[in-house]
């Protein structure tokens, strides 16, 4: 097949031209996909798009005018994706749904054991030569209470890292599970969690029910000084009622590797420009939060399975019709 692949950097060129072999005929663009950009796609069976590319209404019926078939995520979620539109353009999605959840709760690891010894803010410090430790006091994780919302791969690939380090792991999730269970993880309702961790992690999908679970209300009921991660999507949280929460101290340190407003930013060089969004900026300002620009997913090993499982997914609808991981 013909394939346009939206948002390609040098990386992900490096990874699926390892995995296409001579099996399809790769167009990289480096342009995001919008409503503007869908043209590009003129000629193509199908297109292959990363998290922050928009496949809206007005994308999916310009590709059906232009014969595209086939959707592939390289990523697992796929909020970014109208999947009604897609059913009525008769467009396939396809996604990752598993690549490499440790890299994912690995990263969401270093966050934590970033911000509690302050690794950051040392790193600073000691190339300017301060060896001061006022201001690095940290905390044992072991002993904590760790509250990780969504325990599919990557919540549950934390619970054991977590368990690992002596923590005690409560767990909120839809669906809860008993393989987590059997390794000591305790289900609470959500309210419940958040009044009892010191750590709460978010590795559920961002959906309608979970966009901004973290709001004001939600703050509220945190343990004071508590910590928050989120590796998952930037709307499952309420941005600005997070920086209250860090004004108040509700919220003792912030680590996010997503951000709600992230596809103006991530993933792109802006050091020569002025950032107009003052909220994440306002992020910035604070010592106790640490920013990465959506690089959970960035191991070798987790890039080397999105590609083959990509193009996996590709082959497979050129041959029967249907992809291997299809989204319903
Ligand atoms: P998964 O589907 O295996 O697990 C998601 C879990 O969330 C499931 O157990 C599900 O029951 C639960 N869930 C769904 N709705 C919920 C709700 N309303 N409240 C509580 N729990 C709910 O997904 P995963 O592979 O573990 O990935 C989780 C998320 O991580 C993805 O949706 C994606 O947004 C994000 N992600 C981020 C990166 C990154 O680079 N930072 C990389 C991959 C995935």
């Amino acid at each position: 097949m013909d394939i346009a692949v939206y948002s390609t950097k040098s990386y992900d060129r490096q990874f699926m031209d390892t995995a296409v072999g001579k099996g399809h005929k790769l167009h990289y663009l480096e342009a995001r996909l919008t409503s503007d950009t869908a043209v590009l796609a003129r000629g193509s069976d199908a297109v292959c798009v990363f998290v922050n590319d928009q496949v809206n209404e007005a994308v999916l019926k310009e590709f059906k005018v232009l014969g595209v078939r086939l959707v592939a995520l390289r990523a697992a979620g796929y909020n970014n994706v109208d999947l009604d539109a897609a059913k009525r353009q008769e467009i396939t999605i396809a996604r990752v749904p598993a690549y490499s959840p440790e890299a994912v709760a690995e990263h969401a690891s270093a966050l934590i054991l970033s911000l509690n010894r302050n690794i950051h803010r040392a790193y600073a410090r000691v190339r300017e030569g301060n060896f001061a430790l006022e201001g690095l006091l940290g905390f044992n994780l072991q002993g904590c209470t760790v509250g990780i919302v969504g325990t599919g791969r990557i919540g549950a690939s934390l619970a054991r890292i977590m368990k690992g380090y002596g923590c005690r792991v409560l767990a909120y999730d839809i669906n809860p599970d008993s393989a987590c269970v059997s390794f000591g993880v305790t289900y609470l309702a959500l309210g419940e969690l958040l009044a009892a961790s010191d750590i709460v992690s978010l590795h559920c999908p961002l959906t309608p029910q979970t966009r901004h679970l973290i709001d004001a209300a939600a703050i509220e009921k945190m343990k004071h000084g508590a910590m928050l991660i989120n590796t998952s999507r930037g709307a499952i949280i309420d941005t600005l009622a997070v920086v209250n929460g860090i004004k108040t101290g509700v919220i003792g340190h912030l680590g996010l590797d997503v951000y709600e407003e992230e596809a103006a930013l991530f993933f792109e060089d802006k050091s020569d420009e002025v950032i107009g969004d003052d909220v994440f900026e306002r992020l910035l300002t604070f010592p106790n939060v640490l920013v990465t620009g959506h690089q959970g997913f960035f191991t070798s090993d987790a890039l080397a399975a999105i590609a083959e499982t990509t193009i996996a997914n590709m082959t497979s609808f050129e041959k029967s019709g249907r992809a291997l991981h299809e989204v319903t």
